[in-house]
């Protein structure tokens, strides 16, 4: 998969213009090594593999570079939610008023280390006031608008790649403590029933049915039935990536240090001060695709919410479907690999080292909510959440005509990766349109 000497050259490709979610891909472009792609994807990581999986089909040649390879960094150990019920921005009333609590505990759901804080302060800023019911309002309809599309773009897509089979569709089981906690979800549920999305709330027999073993602690729950897993996230990304590259998607691992706009394309700069011309960019690199950004004069408020986990092995516990604790801000997956529990947020930033004691701590509470939990033999893990302070990813065209935007996913990077791509894929064949102007970078500015 690895190759050292393609060049990324100008040229046209195919426009993707009409292909519906189940359209047919079309045959693989015979290429020979050197003679040139037209579409450079900088980063591996779920979005852009699902970008360049969409643009193989529409025809377009495709070379998607990595640092690190396809998948293995923060799409690769994620909680393996297809989330297309999760329509709620970050930032709402609700969450607000948590915040004292959770930043109580440095071990909790949501912490800041110290000496980040002054760096964050400005993110911070626009994520409070991304809160405000007018902007709050604003950012629930462009991800529910999304959410919609989102799933008709996966489904078509697993099958295409035929991974179909990697998909689980038992729900998600949301779980609280008490009835105040019950009580306080209610205007959440309430917002996403205006968007016709289904949930049942439980108790008693049916919710220990739904999951046997829960620790008496839980009162009551929600049942959000339409919520999807898969199998393994990185597997996943790796088969799609399979997919993409027998449709003639190329790999190439390097480090890109810059990209730039050229009058008839873009180029981008590798580590090792070779420079390529590509036709069109796309920058596609996760929670460090700003540092990219910031060479083309872009200003881009990405943060990283970084999250930890354990991954048990699959004998650890009979977990039936992803149960949630939003009051602990984790998750419990089931996957074909293991038993994942994780979650929370750092506000850290990329350069320090993990704090894997979150991970424990996590791990030490699902004991508690499972009872019967094998705690032994997990790894840990953590990711950088690519995230902007309104919960939106940026999905759009630069200054330049030929260089693309797709970062900023946040929590729901996965979930968002298909509809992601039939974005950049309809904006290269026919320009920016009306839709995306939520996505648009131009918010910041
Ligand atoms: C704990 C946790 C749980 C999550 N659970 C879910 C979930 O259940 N459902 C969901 O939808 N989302 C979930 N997410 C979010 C999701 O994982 C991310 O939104 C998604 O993986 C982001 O994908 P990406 O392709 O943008 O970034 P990445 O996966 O980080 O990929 C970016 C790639 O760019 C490469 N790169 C960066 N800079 C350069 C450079 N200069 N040169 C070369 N390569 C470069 C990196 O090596 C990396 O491979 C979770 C995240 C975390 C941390």
């Amino acid at each position: 998969m690895t190759r050292g000497s393609a060049s990324v050259q100008g040229r046209t490709g195919s426009p993707d213009k009409g292909q519906g979610p189940s359209a047919a891909p079309r045959a693989p472009s015979s290429r020979k090594r050197g003679e040139g792609e037209d579409i450079a994807i900088v980063g591996g990581g779920i979005i852009g593999i699902c970008v360049a999986a969409y643009l193989a089909e529409a025809g377009r040649r495709v070379t998607v570079f990595d640092r690190t390879g396809i998948c293995e960094e923060t799409s690769s150990g994620n909680a393996a939610a297809f989330a297309f019920s999760d329509v709620l921005p970050l930032a709402h009333k609700g969450m607000m008023k948590q915040l004292p609590k959770w930043l109580a505990d440095p071990l909790g759901p949501l912490t800041i280390p110290p000496a980040y804080l002054p760096r964050l302060l400005p993110w911070l800023i626009r994520f409070w006031r991304a809160g405000a019911a007018r902007h709050f309002e604003a950012s629930l309809a462009a991800q529910a608008g999304m959410m919609k599309l989102a799933e008709a773009e996966w489904m078509g897509l697993l099958d295409r790649s035929g991974t179909r089979p990697m998909l689980r569709e038992n729900g998600s089981l949301e779980l609280y403590e008490s009835e105040a906690e019950f009580r306080a979800s209610l205007p959440g549920w309430k917002a996403r029933e205006r968007f016709g999305i289904a949930f049942r709330h439980v108790e008693g027999e049916e919710m220990a049915s739904l999951q046997p073993g829960l620790a008496p602690r839980f009162v009551k729950g929600t049942l959000a039935p339409g919520w999807k897993t898969v199998a393994d996230p990185k597997l996943l990304g790796k088969a799609v990536w399979a997919y993409a590259e027998r449709l003639g998607a190329r790999f190439e691992h390097a480090r890109i240090d810059r990209v730039e706009s050229g009058p008839d394309g873009a180029a981008i700069v590798l580590a090792d001060g070779t420079r390529r011309k590509a036709g069109q960019l796309i920058v596609a690199a996760g929670a460090w695709s700003h540092l990219l950004a910031r060479g083309l004069g872009d200003r881009i408020p990405l943060e990283t919410e970084r999250g930890y986990n354990t991954t048990l092995p699959v004998s650890a516990f009979d977990v039936k479907r992803q149960l949630i604790f939003s009051g602990h801000g984790f998750v419990i997956t089931p996957l074909e690999t293991g038993v994942r529990v994780g979650g929370a947020v750092e506000l850290g930033g990329i350069e320090r080292p993990p704090n894997f004691a979150r991970s424990k701590a996590m791990l030490e509470k699902a004991r508690r909510f499972l009872p019967g939990l094998d705690p032994s033999g997990g790894r840990e893990w953590m990711g950088y959440r690519p995230s902007l302070p309104d919960s939106l990813p940026v999905i759009g065209r630069t200054r330049s005509p030929n260089i693309f935007y797709a970062f900023g996913h946040g929590h729901l990077g996965l979930t968002l990766s298909a509809v992601t791509a039939r974005l950049i894929a309809r904006l290269l064949a026919e320009g920016p349109a009306e839709a995306l102007r939520p996505f648009d970078i131009q918010r910041f500015q």
